[in-house]
């Protein structure tokens, strides 16, 4: 399931727990893109509909970009050619980039994070990531994409990758404690004019724990210290199951992929969404996010014979013509600087996947409604481990 951060917004204004951008970090990237590409990538990748155009002014050689409220805005200049324009400067690397393949390695030289979405264990149920069918094992997503990135890890090493896990238990990542969020949780109800009694900021502290320190936490370890190639999130879906401890089962069942785009205008003006944007903008993440989300979704639409999810709303947009691949923009995917594929497979609370969750992860295949199937968690990392192979064993092309 998807982490959602809502909030109203005024201009200048951080999302909760967000540090202050450092505007001068995108010097790095002046005269590295021309403006037709620039404008290409605001108009249908990352702020559809003109979301840019309250904050962002494109002139004939530069962007104008507001920072914050009272300060110069920060000037980027356009490269006048693809040709001359300066090299990208970024920590990770395209698949062209990559060292040559090595035999009986083929994804020697990459480096991948997984991402297990969510916590799980003692923190699932203050998570909503939690639930329980009569005297069932409860479903708990966290502990869920923890048994498929151990899996997913131990395949790609085998095909020579350096694969690092975000967390690899049922712990937080985060050293902050839900005590220490008070004040920021009393800031975040003002902001979204929220009435702030006791309980409801007990819930933000705790909301601001798991969804956001959590995730920023993760973001740090990825930028600063793994500096990874492509960073994978597994998550599972799920449609609403109402009561958690009398959960309703679906027949709906489906699978998405998720790249990091569609900002709405609100989101562009807080200053440190707006930064985070250009810094994927910049270095073209795009073009690997797709491309891998691409080669990936063909790999894993097949083995699990999963429809293509489609939003309904806004929040998300199509980027090319593959139904399964959406632009849409969460802090999880938005944060890691370098390409993230966001992969939401199996709603869980459909009848037949509960059922699978239910036997757990075994050996070999089991029958579930008349087919024989591996266990869902192996299914998962089998498909996922099989495109990631199919992109990067092509490094030549
Ligand atoms: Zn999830």
């Amino acid at each position: 399931m998807i982490l959602l951060l809502i909030a109203s917004s005024a201009f200048g204004v951080l999302t909760p727990l967000a540090p202050q951008p450092d505007w001068s970090r995108l010097n790095a990237f002046q005269e590295t893109i021309t403006r037709r590409d620039f404008l290409a990538l605001l108009d249908k990748v990352y702020a559809p509909g003109g979301a840019w155009k309250e904050t962002i002014t494109v002139e004939d050689t530069a962007a104008h970009v507001m920072t914050q409220p009272g300060a110069p805005p920060f000037l980027l200049s356009f490269a006048i050619s693809r040709e001359t324009a300066k090299s990208i400067p970024r920590y990770w690397r395209s698949r062209l980039q990559l060292p040559p393949e090595e035999p009986n390695r083929p994804l020697a030289g990459l480096r991948i994070a997984l991402d297990p979405g969510h916590i799980g264990g003692y923190w699932a149920k203050m998570e909503e990531r939690w639930f329980q069918l009569g005297d069932a094992p409860p479903v708990t997503e966290g502990d869920m994409t923890l048994t498929v990135a151990q899996h997913l890890a131990s395949r790609l090493e085998k095909l020579g990758a350096e694969v690092f896990l975000t967390r690899s238990g049922s712990a937080p990542a985060t050293p902050l404690l839900i005590g220490q969020l008070g004040t920021a949780a009393t800031e975040s109800l003002v902001n979204q004019a929220i009435p702030g009694d006791q309980a409801a900021g007990k819930k933000e502290s705790e909301r601001l724990f798991y969804r956001v320190a959590e995730i920023r936490r993760r973001a740090t370890l990825v930028n600063q210290v793994l500096r990874p190639d492509i960073v994978i999130c597994l998550h599972f879906n799920a449609e609403g199951w109402g009561d958690p401890g009398k959960p309703e089962l679906v027949e709906q069942n489906h699978l998405h992929f998720l790249i990091t785009g569609a900002l709405s205008p609100q989101e562009i003006s807080y200053e440190d969404q707006r930064f985070d944007m250009l810094v994927k903008l910049l270095n073209r993440s795009f073009l690997e996010e797709v491309a891998l989300a691409n080669v990936i979704s063909r790999r894993m639409s097949a083995p699990t014979g999963l429809p293509p999810f489609a939003y309904r709303t806004g929040a998300a947009i199509r980027v090319n013509a593959n139904p399964y691949v959406w632009a849409r923009n969460l802090l999880a995917n938005r944060l890691f600087a370098c390409p993230v594929v966001y992969i939401e497979p199996y709603v869980m609370n459909n009848r037949l996947v509960f059922e699978r969750i239910q036997a757990g992860d075994y050996d070999g295949l089991r029958e579930f409604g008349g087919v024989m199937r591996q266990s869902i968690y192996r299914e998962y990392a089998d498909a996922v481990a099989e495109g990631i192979l199919a992109y990067y064993s092509r490094r030549s092309l």
